[in-house]
C-alpha cells in the first residue's frame, strides 16, 4: 500500500492521524511518515485496515464467499485456508489460499492479485 492510498483509506475510516495510530499501534509520527511516503507501512498495518474498511462496509451489505464469486473447484476450494478455517468474505486477509489455482509466496504477491479482485474490491470500494 502507498502513503496516498493509506491517506484516503484513513479519511475514509473518519480517523485523524492520532487516532490512527492508536488504532494501529504506532506513533502520530510514523502515521505521518506512511502518508509522506517516507517509511513503507508494513503488512500488519494495510491488513489492519483492509480489514477495518471491510468491515464498515459490511454493515451495509453482506459480502459473499470467495468461492462462490470466483466459482472454485471443488479439489482446490478443500486444499484452501479460505474455505478450511469459513473465512469467504476475509480470504485475502489470510496468506496461503489457492486463488488462481496457486498459492502466493508473499503478503505483497497475494496483495497485487487480491486488489484486483472482485473479492476484495466489492467490499473496500462501496
Ligand atoms: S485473489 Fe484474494 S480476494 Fe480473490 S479470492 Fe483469492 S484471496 Fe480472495
Amino acid at each position: 500500500m502507498k502513503g496516498k492510498e493509506f491517506s484516503v483509506f484513513r479519511r475514509k475510516l473518519n480517523k485523524t492521524q492520532q487516532q490512527m495510530a492508536q488504532l494501529l499501534g504506532t506513533s502520530v509520527k510514523a502515521i505521518h511518515s506512511y502518508e509522506q511516503g517516507w517509511r513503507s507501512i508494513p503488512t500488519h498495518a494495510e491488513r489492519q485496515i483492509l480489514f477495518l474498511i471491510a468491515q464498515m462496509n459490511k454493515k451495509e451489505s453482506k459480502p459473499r464467499s470467495c468461492w462462490e464469486i470466483k466459482k472454485c473447484a471443488d479439489e482446490n476450494k478443500k486444499r484452501c485456508p479460505a474455505w478450511e478455517f469459513g473465512m469467504g468474505d476475509l480470504c485475502w486477509f489470510i496468506n496461503g489460499t489457492i486463488c488462481e489455482g496457486d498459492v502466493r509466496n508473499s503478503w505483497e504477491e497475494k496483495m497485487i492479485m487480491c486488489k484486483s479482485c472482485t473479492v476484495l474490491t466489492s467490499q473496500i470500494f462501496q
